[in-house]
């Protein structure tokens, strides 16, 4: 019986151990939290540094395989992996597995030039791309030098394919509408043990999108999506034309008849530094007692 038990228990610790978390290591916008030139909404912020918001960032860790990888490589890089050895007790290596990056904009690429020559001399850390976006890597300085020293290995991904990292973790990647300058723009369902995440931080207008958003919100446990901007009106001397988003009060009308079940799995990222939800207490309820969800940076998700 004594035996029994034992192996009961080994196989109960051995299905916890294969959990795969996500840690979230940044929810800003990409010109971060407080911002260049920012005054009155970041006034706190600059006084007080625990306010402090890193770029949007999340870490897929799977413990069973010791290993994690990062969704985007931000300006603030640096901090993020020192605040990863933290909030992780140093349990996983220093450097990820790999780098899934969504797109060219400065918030969720540049973070790369870290691991070049010039900074840390990483080797051959695996970076997870559209087509574009390997191009301009491999085309461009400072990222071709990057690719050239072999501080990274471009691996290419398709559109709405699925790949898998460890049995405790998938990812597919979607296509998504965006300003496209220097690369196509990606969005990711991570697929942990036994949850699925959709993690799509930059995206015009859901409407613009070929997929539902209700439909892919209700086929995932969690999405991580695109909270940039609050409400139409908040760029006082910016046309909000130029820089489309869905407003989170635009994305909490579309759910606005879905059940509690539905709206709790969305959590909104990527916030401006003109979102109140990033200093106002009463906006962040708002949000909450609709049943929305916020975030929350250093937050682990089982
Ligand atoms: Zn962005
Ligand atoms: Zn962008």
């Amino acid at each position: 019986m004594k035996k029994f038990v034992c192996v009961l228990l080994l196989i109960g610790s051995s299905y916890l151990y294969a959990q795969t978390k996500i840690l979230v290591l940044g929810t800003a916008q990409d010109g971060g939290f407080p911002h260049l030139g920012c005054q009155k909404e970041c006034q706190a912020a600059w006084e007080d540094p625990s306010l402090r918001k890193y770029v949007v960032s999340l870490a897929v860790i799977d413990e069973s395989e010791n290993k994690w990888w990062l969704f985007e490589a931000t300006p603030d890089i640096t901090e993020q992996l020192h605040h990863f050895q933290q909030w992780t007790n140093k349990k996983y290596p220093f450097l990820p597995e790999g780098i899934f990056i969504t797109h060219a904009h400065i918030g969720h690429y540049t973070g790369l030039m870290q691991l070049g020559f010039e900074a840390m001399g990483a080797k051959s850390v695996n970076v997870y791309v559209l087509p574009k976006l390997a191009a301009f890597l491999e085309g461009n300085g400072p990222w071709s030098q990057l690719v050239d020293f072999e501080n990274i290995v471009i691996n290419r991904l398709t559109e709405n394919e699925t790949i898998e990292l460890t049995g405790d973790f998938q990812t597919k990647t979607y296509r998504v509408p965006h300003r496209d300058e220097f690369s196509e723009t990606a969005g990711f369902q991570i697929i942990t043990s036994g949850k699925k995440n959709l993690f799509i931080p930059d995206i015009d207008k859901w409407e613009k999108w070929e997929f539902d958003i209700l439909e892919e919100v209700k086929n995932n446990d969690r999405a991580f999506i695109d909270g940039s901007f609050f409400a139409d009106g908040e760029l006082a001397d910016r046309s909000m034309d130029d820089i489309p988003h869905p407003f989170v009060s635009e994305t909490m009308n579309l759910f606005e008849d879905q059940p509690d079940s539905v709206k709790s799995r969305i959590f909104f990222i990527h916030f401006n530094h003109t979102n109140p939800l990033l200093w106002d207490a009463t906006t962040r309820m708002k949000v909450i007692s609709a049943g929305f969800n916020m975030a929350v940076q250093g937050k682990f998700y089982e």
